[in-house]
């Protein structure tokens, strides 16, 4: 006798419930993932820029080979080749006026690699160099203390000098966690050095999306069909009814409500916390939902009439811009578009504080001045659009 597929409702159709979804399927569960909007990929959306007609994220998104459960789920549905992947971790990393320096780690395999990138860098004193070398010796051996500590507090404890706190870590930790190192936590940043940037060749080499986002998950609603999945679009979750300290029942926008054996939530906090607030007294986690902070990130897109650069991306040091992204190195796109605008980036300031405050023209002026004065030779290019 077969046993009876167990049923669990998803709610939240970014990429954290659609790579549940597509896990619970595979393994004889019947899935029903519900997203308000009217279409997936939450934060991971695309749209089509209706100046130029070219296909977007919501943001530049880079990747890294530690990104075990998301390549898995482009894997399952069969998107993988649409993601451009480094051969080992190389970083270029430019000054405000175009000096440059590259952070290759491709010429020897695993640790030994980082060692070489490290000591490779030319903006990099020797003496910071071999405090950075002893630093990841220590962490190596799990002697690293970071328990309550800012990042900023913990590089401070193991010596991290201060030209190798501004042109390594400062730009290494906005970029993983989207916060100024005197704010992010110490914890969390020894786990992505662990798992990704010092972990293996295969874990810190970068990965871009080739195409969309979207493109990337187009194939999500027939491969949860075919398994007996379904995703909901348009349907809100607007209450969670919690029953005897167990959840019952899920009400949608349409008034219906939906019973499932287990229910999954992998929506923000704050959005799960307005749907269950009611039973704070219940269950204190419900109350720490309050507690998180969020932090903004920037992303611009620019359209020059000349190439702008042939680098694909880099880290960009002393400038209002932290990294850039060119969009016609690491991306398939219609070849009407970049023979109109040869010149294509995506530029990401992470941590960006107040800087949403400031309007979008100012935020193109500077970071149009600050990619002339980092590439010099395209002082002539003229932005078309933004
Ligand atoms: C500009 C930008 C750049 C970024 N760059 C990077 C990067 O380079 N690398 C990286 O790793 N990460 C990056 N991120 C972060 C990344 O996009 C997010 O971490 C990730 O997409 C979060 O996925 P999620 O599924 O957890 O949440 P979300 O994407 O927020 O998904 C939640 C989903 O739930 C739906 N939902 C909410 N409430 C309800 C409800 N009541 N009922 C039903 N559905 C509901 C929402 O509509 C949404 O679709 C970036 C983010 C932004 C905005």
């Amino acid at each position: 006798m077969t046993e009876s597929k167990k049923s669990v409702v998803i709610i939240g159709a970014g990429v954290a419930g659609s790579a549940a979804a597509v896990e619970l399927s595979d393994n004889n569960f019947n899935v029903i993932l519900l997203e308000a909007r009217k279409s997936s990929g939450g934060r991971m959306n695309s749209y089509i820029d209706p100046v130029t007609g070219e296909h977007l994220d919501n943001g530049q998104h880079a990747m890294t080979g530690a990104y075990v459960s998301f390549l898995r789920l482009i894997r399952e549905l069969g998107t993988h080749q649409l993601l451009y992947t480094q051969d080992a971790l190389k970083v270029l990393f430019l000054d405000a006026d175009g000096v440059r320096d590259m952070f290759d780690t491709s010429r020897l395999p695993g640790k030994a690699g980082t060692v070489l990138g490290m000591l490779s860098l030319k903006g990099i004193s020797w003496s910071s160099k071999l405090k950075f070398l002893s630093f990841l010796a220590k962490l190596s051996s799990g002697k690293v203390l970071h328990e309550d500590i800012t990042a900023l507090e913990m590089l401070r404890r193991y010596k991290q000098p201060a030209d190798i706190i501004i042109r390594f870590w400062e730009p290494l930790i906005l970029a993983v966690m989207n916060i100024p190192a005197d704010q992010a936590s110490a914890a969390l940043l020894i786990e992505v050095l662990n798992r990704a940037f010092f972990a293996d060749a295969e874990s810190s080499r970068m990965i871009f999306p080739k195409q969309t986002l979207g493109d990337l998950f187009g194939a999500l609603p027939e491969y949860l069909k075919s398994r007996g999945s379904a995703l909901k679009l348009n349907a809100r979750v607007k209450k969670i009814n919690i029953e005897n300290e167990r959840v019952r029942s899920l009400t949608i926008n349409d008034g219906s409500e939906i019973v499932a054996d287990y229910y999954i939530s992998a929506i923000p906090p704050d959005q799960l916390l307005k749907l269950c607030s009611d039973h704070s007294e219940e269950f204190p986690f419900i109350e720490q939902l309050s507690e998180y902070k969020y932090s903004t990130i920037a992303s611009i897109y620019l359209w020059y009439d000349n190439s702008i650069t042939e680098d694909a991306f880099g880290a960009m040091l002393g400038t209002q811009t932290q990294w850039f992204f060119n969009r016609r190195a690491l991306c398939n796109c219609d070849p009407s578009l970049s023979e109109k605008y040869p010149g294509h980036l995506a530029l990401t300031i992470s941590g960006a504080g107040d800087l949403n405050k400031i309007p979008n023209s100012e935020l193109v002026k500077i970071c149009d001045k600050e990619l002339k004065r980092a590439f010099p030779n395209s002082s002539d290019a003229k932005l078309l659009h933004s």
